[in-house]
């Protein structure tokens, strides 16, 4: 069984806020604001696998889905100066929403005896002050969760033999293990029924779209070798 999640699927801010947002506007068209390509591949693969998708399209300036309500990048320094009662509002109707229909969809699946992969698609930027990222994909996961481990280890394997003009590596260019959607997830599951993976794509391969094409069924494909 898997599932599929996009956190950053876009930038858009809504109408309430957009006041604060004005010296936004050029960063949110970047990196900062989004993971572009990210809610199209979510797209393409919950509908090749029939899977459930949870996605959002607000922009992570106003609040970043994919942190704990603890972390300080949390809001942006846009969303940070609000009062109070306004960031908790955004909490209520933008974060908690998104967040327990996740939770609640692999609590009903794993209360039904299923084992539930999560896949949470993400994209970044090819270059980070001054530092060019080395991967052109990147499979997060926790190496001391032995479920995960022995997944993106086949998982890399198919990828070198289907792939090899790509350089996919693992942990990189984050850490699985760093504050996210699924390190959240798995306090909350067994790792004999929930795997949290973060599939991150470089952004500079998301252009031109017949490439980007392409790449999303060679992804795919990887994944079909899998058996459900
Ligand atoms: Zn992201």
């Amino acid at each position: 069984m898997i599932i599929i999640t996009c956190d950053h699927g876009g930038n858009l801010i809504p109408p309430e806020y957009q006041a604060e947002f004005k010296t936004a506007k050029a960063v949110l068209k970047t990196h900062r604001g989004w993971d572009p390509g990210a809610l199209d591949f979510g797209n393409f693969l919950s509908d090749a696998f029939e899977a459930s998708y949870f996605y959002s399209t607000t922009s992570r300036l106003l609040i970043d889905l994919n942190r704990s309500l603890n972390n300080p990048t949390l809001f942006s320094e846009w969303s940070k100066p609000y009062p109070v009662d306004v960031k908790a509002n955004i909490i209520e109707e933008w974060y908690r929403p998104y967040r327990e229909n996740v939770e609640m969809e692999l609590f009903d699946l794993i209360n039904h005896g299923e084992k539930v992969l999560h896949l949470a698609v993400h994209s970044f930027t090819p270059e980070l002050n001054g530092e060019v990222r080395k991967a052109d994909i990147g499979l997060l996961y926790d190496p001391k969760r032995s479920t995960e481990k022995a997944f993106c280890q086949t998982w890399l394997k198919q990828f070198k033999q289907q792939t090899p003009e790509y350089n996919v590596m693992r942990n990189s260019p984050y850490k699985g293990i760093n504050d996210g959607f699924p390190t959240y997830l798995r306090t909350c599951f067994p790792e004999s029924h929930y795997m949290g993976i973060e599939l991150e794509i470089n952004q500079k391969l998301i252009k031109p779209a017949k490439s980007w094409k392409k790449l999303q069924q060679q992804i795919l494909e990887t994944l079909q070798t899998f058996p459900e």
